[in-house]
């Protein structure tokens, strides 16, 4: 344990935030140390099922956990209030209510919606951000399934998997009513295939799902502007729409930084495999927010699987090393071995060590994930689950052998 006397200040309380600073209490001497963690919101958000209060398969309470549950009994202080601005020489944040001090921050603000200057896209179209996004998208939908007079398009620019998730879950609740011949579900992906970057064969499966949804795909199609219900394409096609919902692009939440320090152009705090910023030796940053190269030279994707490693990985050298004021040994080094995308209120597909998964497995596959990931949210630790993602072999021996036990407990209860 560490016995130096230091504030360490974390800014959001997302995937990367609560891990860290859960994972970090238990690391550091309670008495010496102040662990200090700043959100707008006293709930960290389970972003994984977001789509799902949009289409309503889940109230916005289910996905809300208490930060005070997270942190009980940890030497972890929170603070929820609206971050305005780092002031990096004076070692400053600025608060709504005032300021606070720090000896080391960490940045992890995670990401907001990225328009690329399309004009109109961010006035006439929904972000699907946060859970208060998704109510509001939820709100929409359910007015457009009450009105039975008129022909309705709803319309989803970007088939990542943002995009996709939420149209399938859109059209399965809209299958479900009485009034869906009057609903079509349309997603418009720029690129030649859905699910950019992703294997394939996982492309394949989940187009033949999304079709046998109803939905209709628009491929290389750019958006050139939007107005109020209608979406302009660059091929001269004009789509109307009773609601169009943004996903196409993810940039860097913008905080103040004054002065500033290095961003990618998407707003992305730029890091070293390290975690730490080029400017400051005492400013970290991980999560969505930062532009983190992997051992390719490409920049780690936005994800909550990613946040999560970079938090546990900092949580070790923060106490190891940075309070002592020493370098780190290792980089932070990860490959990701499982991507699993929802497809519906019920349904999944996905690649786990380059196997295709759907269907009962797929399902079983996210359900252990997520339940054992509630788990380790509040030790910020490793668990048998969150191991299913490692990269070492003895974790995914040890993945593999409770997944088995898992899934045999589950097809027991099926049977009872
Ligand atoms: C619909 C959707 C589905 C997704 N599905 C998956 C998935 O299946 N698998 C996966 O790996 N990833 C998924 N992701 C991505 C994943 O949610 C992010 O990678 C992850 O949330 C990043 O964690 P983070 O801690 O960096 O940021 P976040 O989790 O976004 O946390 C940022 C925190 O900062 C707080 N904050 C921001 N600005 C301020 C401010 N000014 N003042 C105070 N507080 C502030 C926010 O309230 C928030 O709590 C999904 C994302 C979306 C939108």
């Amino acid at each position: 344990m560490s016995t130096l006397n230091k504030r360490i200040v974390i800014l959001g309380a997302g995937y990367a935030g609560i891990f860290l600073s859960t994972n970090l209490s238990s690391k550091l001497d309670k008495d010496s140390n102040e662990i200090i963690l700043i959100d707008r919101n006293n709930y960290h958000q389970l972003m994984q099922e977001i789509h799902l209060v949009a289409s309503g398969f889940r109230t916005a309470d289910q996905l809300k956990i208490p930060i005070s549950s997270l942190i009980q009994g940890k030497n972890v202080h929170f603070i929820q209030d609206d971050i305005k601005r780092i002031i990096p020489d004076k070692n400053l944040i600025s608060l709504n209510s005032g300021d606070i001090k720090y000896d080391e921050l960490i940045v992890c603000l995670g990401s907001s919606t990225k328009y690329f200057n399309i004009p109109g896209a961010d006035k006439y179209t929904l972000p699907i951000r946060s859970i208060y996004d998704a109510s509001i998208i939820h709100d929409h939908i359910s007015k457009i399934i009450s009105d039975e007079n008129k022909k309705h398009n709803i319309v989803i620019v970007g088939a990542g998997a943002t995009g996709i998730s939420l149209g399938s879950a859109l059209a399965e609740m809209i299958n479900a009513s009485p009034n869906k011949g009057n609903i079509k579900v349309n997603i418009i992906e720029a690129t030649s295939t859905i699910l950019p970057g992703w294997d394939i064969r996982v492309k394949n499966k989940t187009e033949e799902i999304l079709k046998d949804k109803g939905i209709r795909i628009f491929h290389n199609s750019l958006v050139e502007r939007v107005e109020e219900r209608t979406l302009f394409l660059k091929d001269g096609l004009e789509i109307n729409s009773s609601l169009i919902i943004w996903t196409a692009g993810v940039r860097g939440y913008n905080i103040d930084i004054e002065p500033t320090i290095d961003k990618t152009n998407d707003g992305r705090i730029i890091v070293n495999e390290y975690c730490q910023t080029n400017q400051y030796k005492n400013i970290y940053s991980i999560g969505d927010l930062a532009a983190m190269k992997n051992s390719k030279g490409t920049l780690y994707p936005p994800l909550a699987q990613i946040a999560v490693r970079q938090a546990r990985y900092l949580a070790d050298n923060m106490a190891e090393y940075y309070i002592k004021g020493n370098e780190p040994k290792e980089k932070f080094d990860y490959e990701i071995k499982a991507q699993i995308i929802s497809v519906g209120s019920d349904e999944y597909v996905g690649l786990l060590n380059n196997y295709v998964v759907s269907g009962d497995l797929a399902k079983m596959i996210d359900e252990f994930t997520k339940q054992t990931y509630m788990k380790s949210l509040k030790t910020g630790g490793k668990n048998i689950s969150v191991n299913l993602y490692e990269n070492d072999f003895f974790s995914q021996v040890m993945a593999g052998i409770t997944f088995a036990g898992f899934t045999f407990f589950k097809g027991l209860e099926k049977l009872a």
